[in-house]
């Protein structure tokens, strides 16, 4: 489990760091958009809506990586954040940065609806 663990610090921080850099690398230049007729803009102001919608979801993740490394830290990874039993191998393999378990996650998504 140890050896796990330290696969798994390793992704997450791999995971982290693209995050990151797409983060910089995603910053829109503003030349030569002048030129633009109306079908360019609505067609900007989606791309725009969508990288909007992009980096939440990016910075939500990196939230979640943030705290999973925490958790490796202090030795509580891969136990569920709601009953405390310990994640599926497969399913943190799948989502390294997950807080619960997949019966505490399918109860607070009905929660939710
Ligand atoms: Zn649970």
């Amino acid at each position: 489990m140890k050896e796990y663990t330290a696969n798994m610090k390793q992704t997450l921080i791999e995971r982290r760091e693209q995050l990151l850099s797409h983060e910089n690398s995603s910053i829109p230049e503003s030349t030569d958009t002048r030129e633009g007729d109306d079908i360019d803009q609505a067609g900007s102001a989606y791309e725009q809506e969508m990288a909007f919608i992009m980096k939440n979801r990016e910075i939500e993740e990196l939230k979640n990586i943030n705290e999973a490394l925490e958790k490796i830290k202090s030795g509580e990874y891969g136990e569920c954040e709601e009953c405390g039993d310990k994640i599926n191998l497969k399913r943190l393999k799948a989502m390294p940065f997950v807080k619960y378990c997949v019966k505490c996650q399918a109860n607070l998504e009905a929660e939710e609806k």
